[in-house]
């Protein structure tokens, strides 16, 4: 009998970040040119939320909008 991976879901986790960082990748705040700092919590998708943190109020604006737009958006 094959045990389940036990790092399948975490393979999909980190698909996951990849996808996210991919999309913030060239995001940088008009104002300061800092990009936005990205954090993970949860072990697994279901538990996962995302925080971004940045330099002020526009670059998140920013960090937001791209979070939220569809995958493989990217330019
Ligand atoms: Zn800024």
């Amino acid at each position: 009998m094959f045990a389940v991976p036990a790092d399948f879901d975490r393979m999909n986790v980190e698909r996951f970040k990849r996808v996210t960082e991919e999309k913030l990748r060239g995001v940088r705040c008009p104002e300061h040119h800092r990009p936005p700092r990205l954090r993970f919590h949860g072990a697994s998708l279901r538990e996962m939320s995302i925080s971004i943190s940045g330099c002020c109020s526009r670059l998140m604006e920013l960090a937001n909008a791209r979070i939220a737009s569809p995958d493989l958006s990217l330019e």
